[in-house]
């Protein structure tokens, strides 16, 4: 069956092709146009409609590489369904290395937006409009904030049995419960009922091609999961732990930190996470595990105060078996930075 022209932004886009868009956010002081670049890709064939977004936050650039080594593969003429792309999100923050707009708006919490608010609102009342309404299924692609890093995971309600079943698909090592925060594309988009997978992989200002290359392998297997695309690439990790449970470990002590674990490991109950020294080389603390879990984020600062979130851990879930399942609920996360 042959899929029919969409329109994205104004701009019509024909089947079997690809249009890449600037559709205009705001002004700058200079009464420049701000714009919000993106790419919609028409497949030859009718399917799902998808969206890509990466760099919501202005720090965190893993997902435009990722977004563009996906476009690199992408074929109109063999695609079913449409795909819309949006490598940088957050122009302004990217410019200046920030996760939040000039204002300092966190983007992802100031949808669903509007059309006369603030730069934020604007940008996402855009988003929404062009990009996530009219979708089937989203991706978006973040990475730990500042000072931080995460193993790669895939966070979505797990009670949404469609936004996990995709998840596990995606291959990721962890897929995490995490609930919908008010303002963010995620919960924005689920209340108009399109799942988004949230994929967390690395740390900010820089490229992890780990990181990158578990979002593409998992981007391209939500796209065949969807039958969009014929051929998709193994999984980086074919049996994802789906983990209910996880919570941030401080520091009691501050002084330099030494890591005893890192990122991905599972630590069990009795072995030894961090410890603490004073400049002068007199130990402050040294701390153990209480109880099993999967290290899935971590501080990437070698000093250390007290009340300091040190180590994301997650209670050990359940391990997917072939190609799907999971269970059940829950949420994460210290002083809101390393929320989605
Ligand atoms: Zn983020």
């Amino acid at each position: 069956m042959t899929g029919g022209p969409i329109t994205v932004a104004g701009v019509t886009v024909e089947p079997g092709s690809r249009r890449d868009l600037a559709p205009a956010t705001s002004e700058s002081y200079t009464g420049d146009r701000t714009t919000l670049p993106m790419a919609a890709i028409n497949g030859a064939e009718d399917g799902p409609r998808v969206f890509v977004t990466a760099a919501v936050h202005g720090d965190e650039l893993n997902g435009i590489e990722t977004c563009r080594q996906l476009l690199d593969v992408l074929d109109p003429a063999t695609l079913r369904g449409a795909i819309v792309v949006v490598p940088i999100v957050n122009v302004l923050g990217v410019q200046i290395g920030s996760r939040y707009l000039p204002d300092r708006r966190d983007l992802n919490r100031s949808f669903p937006g509007s059309h006369t608010g603030s730069m934020a609102a604007r940008i996402a009342r855009l988003v929404l409009d062009e990009v996530i309404d009219g979708s089937d299924v989203g991706i978006d692609l973040h990475t730990a904030a500042n000072h931080r890093t995460n193993v790669p995971q895939v966070r979505v309600v797990l009670e949404d049995a469609a936004a996990r079943s995709l998840a596990t698909t995606f291959g990721a090592p962890f897929v995490l419960s995490a609930k919908l925060r008010p303002g963010s594309l995620r919960a924005v988009a689920a209340e108009r009922g399109v799942p988004v997978l949230t994929y967390e992989g690395g740390g900010p200002l820089r490229f992890d091609t780990d990181a990158i290359d578990v979002s593409l392998r998992g981007t391209l297997r939500v796209l065949q999961r969807l039958g969009m695309i014929d051929e998709a690439p193994e999984p980086a990790h074919p049996h994802p732990m789906v983990l209910h449970e996880s919570r941030w470990l401080r520091a009691a002590r501050g002084g330099l930190l030494e890591l005893q674990c890192g990122i991905g490991d599972l630590v069990l109950a009795g072995e030894p996470l961090w410890s603490t020294a004073s400049p002068l080389g007199a130990e402050r603390a040294s701390v153990d595990a209480e109880e099993d879990g999967y290290i899935i984020g971590a501080t990437t600062l070698p000093l250390v105060q007290p009340g300091q979130a040190l180590l994301h851990i997650a209670l050990p879930g359940d391990r997917v078996p072939a190609e799907d399942d999971p269970t059940d609920e829950e949420d994460n996360d210290p002083e809101g930075v390393d929320r989605d």
